[in-house]
């Protein structure tokens, strides 16, 4: 199935912007650069599924503009970067690719390459490459763009470079979006964070919560499950906190109410916004998938104090009894951060004890490593790294424990499963996704890509399940 671009909400601040990308078709059909023969666009994404989404934006302004997507960097005229800022190696590892691309320009004076995302919201990073990347045409910050036609329509017309610091932080209402996927579909539906957590640069570089209009994400849910989506993930930094005119549980009832095979999923939570009504709604409407991610970064209350995290051991393990009483059988999964600043053996402790009662059917886990312009940066006590290791080795071995055991109640059960492409493992199976946060590998018939199929699954380990599709 071939995407279609879906429009996001309505801005009339955007509209004038979006003429610019006429404008920039204009000039392609001027040069007979068309059809078979239209420019090419690549878009390298680093980061979040926020940055994934933001990206299906930029896409859909590329197709706007007359270009057509291509494979590889070599073989595009514009080459836009949605950068990260969430760990330094992100953003070291941005800096190096764009640094690639400068034989690209070398070989070929009229690419044009721009740098948007999180790392060009800090005005270091856009004097770094307005100094030493010649060859990068334009920045856009994560507000700006809405600007970006107009941006390649000057770089196109042999207008100045632009180095935009908007922190317009708005909506980004009014922009086509191009779906990589027909049937799994990112929506966003806030950006921004309010909780200034110790470690993390979000709020600085997205800025403040900002919901979009309870109408502008039916509609936009609508058309993506007119275009074939049966996965809808709906986005935010902190979804629970949605006030576009409902809350979160509101919403997801609303598009629970669109007619249409899908499921629906959300991420990221906060455990202090992770409300009743939130997990009602997730055991009373079928269509949302029955998996709640609820980071808990640490076990510790005095860790959880200096992260700023705003909730304790016992008011997080309120919630997840909550959630296990109210939606049986639902998959939990978390995010930890070991070595946090002043993290001691016993603090780590407390850790391990929330990973056992709260049972996680999976834990993203990391190291702790300061993030220049957060407050953990300054923080006396840094935990020396071999320490770190250590204590994240025994965290492995705890969650595979957990996990396996946790996989092995779906053994013999039959799944409901999104057959969501060709393993990357095994080219004769498909995996798929279902309830559980694992991938489903099964052999099927590639023709049920994008289809519900049941599953039986027959063995499961840490990372996967196995199964066979069911006639
Ligand atoms: S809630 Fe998440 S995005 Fe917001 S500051 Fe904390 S870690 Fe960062």
């Amino acid at each position: 199935m071939r995407n279609s671009l879906i429009s996001t909400g309505i801005d009339e601040s955007t509209a004038p912007l979006l003429e610019y990308a006429e404008s920039v078709a204009a000039l392609h059909r001027a040069a007979g650069k068309t059809g078979d023969n239209a420019p090419g666009f690549f878009i390298q994404t680093f980061g979040c599924q926020q940055n994934e989404a933001d990206s299906e934006k930029l896409a859909g302004l590329c197709v706007l503009m007359g270009y057509a997507r291509v494979a590889r960097p070599e073989e595009a005229d514009l080459i836009l970067v949605n950068t990260c800022a969430i760990r330094e190696h992100a953003e070291k590892k941005a800096l190096s690719i764009i640094g690639q691309y400068k034989h690209l320009k070398d070989a070929n004076p009229s690419v044009v390459i721009g740098v948007g995302g999180c790392m060009v919201t800090q005005e270091l990073r856009v004097s770094k490459l307005k100094n030493s990347y010649p060859y990068v045409s334009f920045t856009f910050d994560t507000g700006a763009m809405q600007y970006v036609p107009k941006l390649v329509y000057n770089a196109l017309s042999g207008g100045k470079r632009s180095f935009i610091l908007t922190e317009e932080w708005n909506l980004n209402e009014g922009l086509p979006s191009l779906p990589e996927s027909p049937h799994s579909a990112w929506l966003s539906i806030m950006y921004g964070c309010n909780n200034f957590c110790s470690y993390c640069i979000v709020p600085y570089v997205r800025g403040r919560e900002r919901s979009r209009p309870v109408q502008a994400v039916i509609e936009e849910a609508r058309q993506l499950i007119a275009n074939g989506a049966k996965d809808i993930t709906l986005l935010g930094q902190n979804v629970n906190s949605y006030d576009g005119g409902t809350d979160i549980a509101g919403l997801m009832r609303r598009i629970c109410a669109l007619e249409g095979d899908f499921r629906l999923r959300f991420m990221t939570s906060h455990p202090k916004d992770a409300s009743d009504r939130l997990i009602e709604a997730m055991a009373e409407e079928e269509k949302i998938v029955k998996h709640f991610h609820l980071p808990v970064q640490s076990g510790s209350d005095r860790i959880l104090k200096a992260m700023n995290r705003r909730y304790t051991f016992d008011s997080y393990m309120d919630r997840i009894r909550k959630l296990r009483e109210t939606v049986p059988d639902v998959s939990v999964t978390s995010d930890i951060i070991v070595g946090f600043p002043g993290e001691t053996e016993e603090d780590f402790e407390a850790t391990l004890r929330v990973m056992r009662e709260a049972d996680y059917d999976m834990v993203y886990s990391f190291i702790y490593s300061p993030r220049n312009g957060t407050p953990a940066a300054r923080m006396e006590g840094q935990v020396p790294r071999e320490v770190s290791s250590e204590r994240m080795s025994r965290l492995l071995s705890l969650e595979a424990e957990i996990s396996d055991r946790r996989n092995s109640r779906f053994e013999g059960r039959t799944l409901r499963v999104l057959a969501d492409g060709i393993s990357k493992n095994d080219p004769d199976m498909l995996t798929g996704k279902g309830d559980p946060v694992r991938p489903i590998h099964f052999k099927a018939d590639p023709s049920v890509i994008g289809r519900f199929v049941n599953v039986k699954i027959k063995k499961t380990s840490t990372f996967s399940f196995e199964g066979e599709k069911e006639e």
